[in-house]
């Protein structure tokens, strides 16, 4: 496989950035520095797959910035054995870093193609979620709930009530919220009923998109 020892010099530097940009969850910065991120992207990006930037993945739709994934993954506190639940498996990259972290990811897809591609490659990589799946993220999965975790990867303009009650009491909801500028926002499940909410500043995704296409 094309992983060299050049690439491995550009994630070490790449987790160095992240780390300066004041990320502090040592797991994750280890799955940056091990996750092929080059392998994700059209061979055509090869030379750019490490900087800290967002690059198209075809059907309008894109992989995150490596400082966004790690955000969003810190702020979900993984521990081994996490049931997570993934809006937006895209590109697979974020998937790849929680299944690196030990959790049990069931990661869904709206769009047909990124969904068929990213499920056969994903496992080539070593890669392995409990389930791919092809459906409404807005809906969440329902068949699997509770959650320990969920990850919604695309800019939502409201929070899917599903996906709240789809939470286990303990769980946090990670969820970028806004039109066209995103807040990231973490849920935390208190109880039934209750959900203490953190915010935690700017970020722009592509939109969380209603129905499978
Ligand atoms: N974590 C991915 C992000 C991809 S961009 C990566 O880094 O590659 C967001 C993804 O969410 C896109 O693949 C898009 O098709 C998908 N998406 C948008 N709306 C969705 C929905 N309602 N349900 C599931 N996936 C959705």
């Amino acid at each position: 496989m094309n992983n060299t020892n050049k690439h491995q010099g550009l994630r070490n530097q790449l987790a160095k950035i992240l780390e300066d940009k004041g990320i502090i969850d040592r797991n994750v910065l280890e799955a940056i520095k091990k996750i092929p991120r080059h392998l994700f992207l059209d061979s055509s990006f090869e030379n750019f797959a490490y900087q800290d930037k967002a690059f198209p993945i075809g059907k309008d739709q894109t992989i995150s910035q490596p400082y966004t994934v790690a955000f969003q993954s810190q702020l979900l506190e993984v521990k081994k054995g996490d049931k997570i639940l993934e809006i937006g498996t895209g590109s697979g990259y974020q998937t790849a870093v929680l299944c690196f972290l030990g959790a049990k990811v069931y990661s869904v897809e709206r769009q047909n193609e990124l969904f068929k591609k990213t499920s056969r490659f994903l496992p080539t990589l070593g890669y392995r979620p409990k389930s791919f799946v092809f459906g409404d993220g807005y809906i969440g999965l329902e068949s699997e709930a509770p959650f320990d975790s969920i990850i919604v990867t695309a800019g939502a303009p409201i929070i899917p009530q599903p996906l709240m009650a789809q939470l286990k009491i303990g769980g946090r909801l990670v969820i970028p919220l806004g039109e066209k500028i995103q807040v990231m926002t973490l849920l935390i499940r208190k109880n039934e009923t209750q959900f203490e909410r953190h915010e935690f500043g700017n970020f722009i995704f592509v939109p969380l998109l209603e129905n499978k296409n």
